[in-house]
């Protein structure tokens, strides 16, 4: 059955929806709840503007507490499986989307950052811990598997796209190295190469998590009125598995990649003005390339327009042909946020 979910998404673009409990913020603010999840695969919210409910259809969907719980656990049970692809050989992304603060940081990588819920000796993961330490624990689990058969070596880079610009996230601060975005055809590797940026390798769980932990501590962040922590950046951590078969001494490549995109929201709300306003507008514009390209994609258009932005070429080898995507659409279940998760919920059906 795993195997039949794997052949299944190869080239198609899966995507889950998760909606997090009310926040302490939003029971203060005697929000009620307007999204709801029917059945496995359904999603519901009461649009009081259209005095109408509107239903979507996904892979998944997790909201409240309901079906088995919307916990980090079962939520990585339907996930980790990807971890396996990316040691077979594929180019795998998981990425988050939705408005600042509906639990696209805390789905991938978790409550407390990325080492937080995790002991790193022994891989195990505690309650808090999300996709990404969950992923590092999966992956040197399934190496060790296949040991002394194949022989590996993991690499990691991380990167923040912040306002068009990228930054190394490994670099120590005033590094300036230039940072170039190679595609995959022109990067030699067949896959999408940051010239000049940082690969580290990784010999074990701790080795990785220190490393992902050390980079999303240096991610940028400016508060608005959504969240004081708001991210306003996107986050881009591949990891680059290649195994040698020892008997053979073929290799193969595969790279997973995680994504924690910026918050979808409008710029209304949040109250954006000048520099906000322009950083806002900013990350609208990525969103939508991204949105194009996945649109492109979905509709088996001949032309993809990777090149319209670099969070697209950054992803260009992990959408599409034989990449297997999985996107986290994270929503708020309040009625304050209601249009904003209508929003995120049309730009995930586009994609389907
Ligand atoms: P984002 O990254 O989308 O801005 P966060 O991941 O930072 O949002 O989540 C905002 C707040 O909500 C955090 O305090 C986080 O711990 C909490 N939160 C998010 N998702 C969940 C969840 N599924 N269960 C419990 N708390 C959550
Ligand atoms: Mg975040």
């Amino acid at each position: 059955q795993l195997h039949n979910k794997v052949e299944d998404l190869k080239g198609k673009i899966r995507v889950y929806v998760r909606v997090r409990p009310l926040s302490s913020k939003e029971v203060e603010r005697a929000c009620a709840e307007a999204v709801a999840s029917e059945g496995k695969q359904s999603v519901v919210v009461q649009d009081k503007k259209n005095g109408a409910n509107r239903t979507w259809d996904f892979d998944q969907v997790w909201a409240g507490s309901e079906l088995g719980g919307n916990t980090q656990e079962a939520i990585f049970k339907d996930t980790g499986y990807l971890v396996t692809s990316a040691v077979d050989g594929y180019n795998v992304c998981i990425f988050a989307y939705g408005q600042t603060g509906s639990g696209k940081t805390f789905t991938m990588f978790g409550a407390g950052g990325v080492g937080g819920g995790m002991n790193t000796a022994t891989g195990e993961c505690g309650p808090g811990a999300g996709v990404a330490p969950r992923a590092v624990g999966e992956l040197f689990r399934v190496l060790k598997e296949r040991q002394p058969q194949y022989t590996y070596n993991v690499t990691v880079t991380m990167f923040e796209l912040y306002r068009d610009g990228l930054r190394d996230l490994q670099a120590r601060h005033g590094d300036g190295a230039k940072l170039v975005i190679k595609l995959a055809e022109h990067s030699g590797t067949g896959l999408v190469v940051v010239e000049g940026g940082i690969e580290t390798v990784a010999n074990s769980v701790k080795d990785l998590v220190d490393t992902i932990a050390a980079g999303a501590d240096r991610r940028a962040v400016s508060s608005t009125q959504m969240n004081a922590d708001s991210s306003r950046s996107h986050l881009i951590c591949s990891m680059v598995i290649s195994s040698t078969n020892t008997r053979t001494g073929s290799v193969v490549r595969g790279k997973l990649t995680l994504v924690d995109l910026a918050g979808s929201e409008r710029v209304g709300k949040s109250g954006a003005a000048g520099e906000q306003l322009k950083e806002a507008q900013s990350i609208n514009k990525s969103l939508s390339a991204l949105g194009d390209v996945i649109a492109a994609l979905t509709s088996g258009s001949a032309h993809i327009p990777y090149r319209n932005h670099p969070l697209t070429m950054m992803m260009s080898d992990s959408l599409g042909g034989n990449a297997k995507t999985l996107m986290f659409v994270c929503a708020s279940p309040a009625d304050y946020n209601t249009s904003e998760t209508i929003n995120s919920l049309q730009f995930a059906a586009r994609c389907k």
